[in-house]
């Protein structure tokens, strides 16, 4: 493949064990809490093994017929058109089901006999059975976090895929990603991940979700663009994170100190 690959940067043992998982082909789960890299990971385990990568963000509106195709009205006649995943699956590419357990039930029960020894797609409405191209690998990402209740992921789907968790990396991880996506001074790089990590231990905020990598990354980014410093906090790791004004006025204190 021409395009260059994109900057990932290994925190474990991620891309042995993908790599496996791809020549035994099978499904894999990441999960992790949103902005940790995931995607990023997948984007790069794909060109390293010079696969097409199709990517599903899943949202509660999405169902099998969104993944597997679908028949349209052509003028007079009416035409099948593959979905995503049959392509996929016909084609040898890796399908990546982003946030798998925001979508509805039906795609889990359609992917059932793609994650198991069958590695087949069934075709309801065509009343087709296709077996997936040697290639063909699914992966899926959830965020163990805020997936409550019926959103959770069932044991019976987890078990079909082999899983890792993903999490924001270790200081000089981190820093050394906010440098090579933003040319940000190391210093500052540094800093920003000081305060993302003060933030992250701030637990009695109660905060739904926490300072992702990738808000630390928009901030490395302003900076190096020019926006005063604090600033650039404010807007991409602060704001996004609460509306609630007092903390809002906690978090930004907080930060004016230490950068
Ligand atoms: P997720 O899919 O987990 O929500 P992304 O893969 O979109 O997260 O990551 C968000 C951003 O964080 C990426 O665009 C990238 O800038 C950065 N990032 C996070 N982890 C890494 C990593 N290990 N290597 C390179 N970039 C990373």
């Amino acid at each position: 493949m021409n395009t260059p690959a994109p900057y990932y940067h290994a925190v474990g043992k991620e891309v042995e064990v993908f790599g496996h998982a791809y020549q035994n082909k099978i499904p894999f789960l990441l999960k992790g809490p949103t902005g940790t890299g995931k995607s990023r990971f997948i984007e790069y385990m794909a060109h390293q093994l010079d696969r097409t990568l199709v990517t599903i963000s899943c949202h509660e509106e999405t169902s099998s017929t969104d993944l597997i195709g679908r028949f349209i009205i052509k003028g007079a006649e009416t035409v099948w058109i593959d979905g995503p995943l049959t392509r996929a699956v016909k084609e040898g590419s890796i399908i990546y089901l982003d946030e798998i357990a925001e979508a509805r039930p039906d795609i889990i029960v359609s992917i059932h006999s793609l994650t198991d020894h069958r590695r087949e797609l069934f075709i309801d409405k065509l009343g087709e059975t296709i077996k997936a191209h040697p290639d063909f690998m699914l992966v899926a990402s959830f965020n163990p976090g805020y997936q409550r209740g019926f959103k959770e992921l069932k044991p019976s789907t987890r078990q079909r895929f082999i899983a890792m968790s993903f999490n924001y990396p270790e200081e000089s991880i981190e820093t050394t990603i906010l440098e090579a996506e933003s040319n940000v001074d190391p210093a500052d790089a540094k800093k920003l991940v000081q305060i993302g990590n003060k933030i992250r231990n701030l637990t009695e905020l109660g905060l739904s979700e926490t300072v992702s990598t990738r808000l630390l990354v928009d901030a490395a980014k302003l900076i190096h663009s020019g926006l005063p410093k604090r600033l650039s906090v404010k807007v991409s790791v602060i704001e996004p994170l609460t509306d609630d004004p007092d903390v809002l006025q906690a978090l930004g204190d907080l930060s004016d100190l230490m950068i």
